[in-house]
């Protein structure tokens, strides 16, 4: 058995922290890999080592002096060296940082450094070796993760040690520089980890007890998700909810290999496990959860007879196109079409999209909604289940909300309603209540 796993900034964000890691790592002798973030914030005024790296990098651009702040940088992991009482210096690559930073390096090398840093502690802490992902995590000429040599490289260093600690967040051009994932990246090293050392699953440690079936800042105490399939994964995420870069479901998604969340601080909670195919056909909710994003607009076209008219909606589609606008749905009716986008994307050019579309399609009428929210109710049991739908347009008409669209996507994995942005809070309490009892 081979487990992965990955702790996250606010997983090693001071010693005690560290202690708390080095004990869920040495408690299972399957993990094996264990891959790091930079130290994250130790309490909500606190900044990420990260964030204090890319202000060294702007203060030096900006012709600006850099000490005070990277002295903060430094003093992160001094103090957990002394609070973990280690016979162990960072003082050396402490000084090829800062010259690095003083002759210019890219921004992507100086924001890789936290990772590089932490994982070199933690490697000495846990008395592992480290593996710098310099040497096995890498891009190709248009800096996409070529994942052939990765896999490949990965392979052979991990087949070198039993165990491992490796950095997450970066890797390497074919010209030797360093490149990051974008931010929150260390979630997709770990999966690629994962799906290079075939693991058995992919354990991704963070600050909360898995993914819940609601947002907190809505839904008192929602309940965890114990279970959830990669498609409602990306369902929910899709909405907003996320506990996890979105990127880092597809190595392991490929490779089948299952994602466990959980909680560094509570390290009994079993977590969410995310798996390829659900072990029961329906978790004993019914739904897996309910979530929702506001700020969408949308476009309604009508015309008499829209249905016989070939290529009606490639038209309607193609003006967006012409203003690099993506859509996120398309209900239709009969000589209906209304297609959904974000408000931020169309926000420019409204107007000129509308006058586009007339030209174009000449309907009978053309009109704008805006201020639009959608949810989206995610449960791989509706195929199964008789009435869902109904409780869920049940519970929004109970509290009163005016449903303006529905969309069951051919999946029957979920239905996505919109709703006016002002019900909302209202919808996703009423739909998780009449759930969740
Ligand atoms: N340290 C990086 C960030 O703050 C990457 C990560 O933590 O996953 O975005």
């Amino acid at each position: 058995m081979i487990k992965v796993v990955k702790f996250g900034g606010s997983s090693l964000a001071d010693a005690n922290q560290f202690k708390k890691v080095a004990e869920i790592v040495k408690s299972d002798p399957s993990r094996r890999y264990v891959v790091a973030s930079a130290p994250g914030k130790r309490n909500a005024h606190d900044e990420k080592v990260t964030d204090l790296l890319l202000q060294c990098y702007k203060l030096v651009k900006d012709k600006r002096d850099v000490t005070a702040t990277f002295e903060k940088i430094k003093n992160r992991y001094r103090d957990i060296i002394r609070d973990l009482d280690l016979d162990f210096s960072l003082e050396e690559e402490f000084s090829g940082i800062l010259t690095a930073l003083m002759h210019h390096a890219g921004s992507d090398y100086i924001a890789s450094r936290g990772e590089y840093l932490n994982a070199k502690l933690l490697a000495a802490y846990l008395q592992f070796p480290f593996i710098d992902a310099e040497d096995c995590v890498l891009f190709d000429e248009n800096g996409r993760l070529d994942t052939e040599e990765t896999n490949a490289e990965l392979r052979s260093l991990m087949g070198m040690h039993e165990y491992a600690v490796l950095p997450g967040f970066y890797g390497v051009n074919p010209d030797g520089s360093i490149r990051t994932f974008s931010r929150g990246g260390s979630d997709i090293t770990g999966s690629i980890v994962a799906a290079a050392a075939n693991a058995d699953i992919y354990e991704n440690w963070t600050d909360v007890s898995g993914m819940l079936m609601a947002d907190p800042r809505i839904v008192d105490d929602p309940r965890p998700i114990a279970e959830i399939t990669y498609r409602e994964l990306r369902e929910l995420s899709y909405m907003g909810a996320s506990v996890m870069h979105e990127e880092a479901i597809f190595p392991v998604r490929k490779a089948q290999i299952p994602i466990n969340i959980r909680n560094t601080n509570a390290p009994e909670a079993p977590g969410t496990m995310i798996v390829p195919k659900a072990t029961t056909d329906m978790s004993d909710t019914v739904i897996t959860g309910v979530a929702g994003k506001k700020g969408i607009t949308a476009i309604h076209v009508e015309k008499e007879m829209m249905n016989a008219e070939v290529g009606f909606g490639k038209k309607v589609l193609e003006v967006l196109e012409n203003y690099n606008v993506s859509f996120e749905h398309l209900p239709s009716g009969i000589d209906t079409m209304s297609v959904l986008v974000a408000d931020k994307a169309i926000e420019e050019f409204k107007g000129a999209i509308t006058a586009d579309m007339v030209k174009k399609v000449n309907p009978d009428s053309i009109t704008l909604v805006e201020n639009l929210a959608l949810i989206a109710i995610v449960c791989r049991g509706m195929v199964n289940t008789e009435g869902t739908a109904a409780r869920v347009f049940g519970a929004l008409a109970g509290a009163g909300v005016n449903v303006r669209m529905i969309d069951q996507g051919s999946s029957e994995q979920n239905i996505i309603v919109a709703v006016d942005e002002k019900d909302y809070k209202t919808s996703i309490i009423a739909i998780y209540h009449e759930f969740v009892k």
